[in-house]
């Protein structure tokens, strides 16, 4: 048995729906399967009577709730009245749905400024592994960016972005998540990385790794 090398995975721009059929629900039977937690970015204006359950699930595997703004739109073209109100609003929707106060933020885009740096309020959190499953590309090649990675040691304790609204990445996660725990991996929240390896997140501070 290879040394346990931690792994942050962060699906954004949920929440779908409450349903076995959702790409939602089946990462988050995955992370079950396994024993395993992931970072969810959730957006504000998503989030209902309807898939609320969906948040909850989450929580009960020990998934992290992340802030990613109330409409997920272009931070830079807002005032800094607009950022903060982006931020706030989802924020009070997270504590309602989870009962705890997020403590991340991720820029839609990741586009910004100082300005919306200042304005959000939270650690920011990018990421030094992009799938590009958002760029409608296969299943497979998904798998294959992020066992790349894997292989040119840029995954451990690497913060890898995905997203819960897309089947092909549901089907990678089904297939990663078993290959990469059989490497040494352990999949934790972006919280639990930074913490394991030290490092204190800073509101208005963007992050890509945890190390
Ligand atoms: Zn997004």
């Amino acid at each position: 048995m290879e040394k346990e090398k931690l792994v942050a995975f962060t699906f954004d721009d949920g929440p779908v729906e409450y349903s076995e059929e959702s790409t939602a629900m089946k990462i988050l039977r995955t992370l079950e399967k396994y024993g395993q937690r992931s970072t969810f970015f959730y957006i504000g204006e998503q989030m209902n009577e309807g898939n609320k359950k969906e948040l909850e699930f989450a929580q009960k595997l020990g998934c992290e709730a992340a802030n990613h703004t109330y409409t997920h739109c272009f931070l830079t073209k807002c005032t800094k009245e607009q950022v903060e109100e982006e931020f706030a609003k989802t924020t009070k929707l997270l504590e309602e749905y989870t009962g705890k106060t997020p403590t991340l933020g991720r820029i839609p885009y990741m586009e910004w400024n100082d300005m919306v740096l200042k304005a959000a309020g939270f650690p920011l959190i990018g990421c030094s592994v992009d799938s590009r499953d958002y760029a409608q590309i296969p299943t497979e090649e998904i798998i294959k960016r992020i066992m790349d990675a894997e292989a040119n040691g840029e995954l451990e304790n690497a913060v890898v972005l995905l997203h819960e609204h897309y089947p092909t990445t549901a089907r990678a996660v089904e297939y990663l998540i078993p290959a990469l725990i059989e490497k040494g991996y352990r999949f934790v929240t972006v919280s639990e990385l930074a913490e394991h390896n030290g490092i204190t997140l800073k509101k208005g501070i963007t992050y890509d790794k945890m190390q």
